[in-house]
């Protein structure tokens, strides 16, 4: 069945197009996962906070970075996405390798920093 080398989706026989991104797809089995970055395991890794997410979009805030910087090739870590459907998280911090750090600062300001949700402040309820 041909698939998304973009989305790894997989679509039935006579599909052209991915209905994800549009994208041409290729025939065949997809790989078995998209190459996951893992700098969990890597213990002597020093880790920093890019930047910390808090109040109720937290978690969606954080996950969003993190998909921003995979995108980019920078290797993340959201440490409370084990745990966190257990308990409220009210901070998420983002983890990246130190030498990545300005890096992911940067891409994060660009992608996040510019007012595309600026609509969805609260500010005028007041
Ligand atoms: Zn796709």
């Amino acid at each position: 069945m041909p698939y998304c080398p973009q989305c790894f989706i997989e679509y039935l026989e006579g599909t052209a197009q991915c209905e994800d991104c549009g994208g041409d797809l290729v025939p065949g089995s997809p790989p078995e996962a998209p190459p996951p970055i893992e700098i969990g395991d890597a213990k002597d890794m020093k880790l920093v906070s890019v930047r910390v997410f808090s109040g109720g979009t937290a978690q969606m805030d954080a996950d969003l970075a993190r998909n921003i910087l995979r995108a980019q090739g920078i290797p993340c870590v959201l440490p409370g996405e084990t745990s966190a459907k257990l308990l409220p998280v009210l901070d998420v911090p983002l983890l990246v390798r130190e030498e990545d750090a300005e890096r992911a600062a940067r891409v994060l300001e660009e992608y996040l920093d510019t007012d595309t949700t600026a609509g969805t402040e609260e500010a005028d309820s007041i």
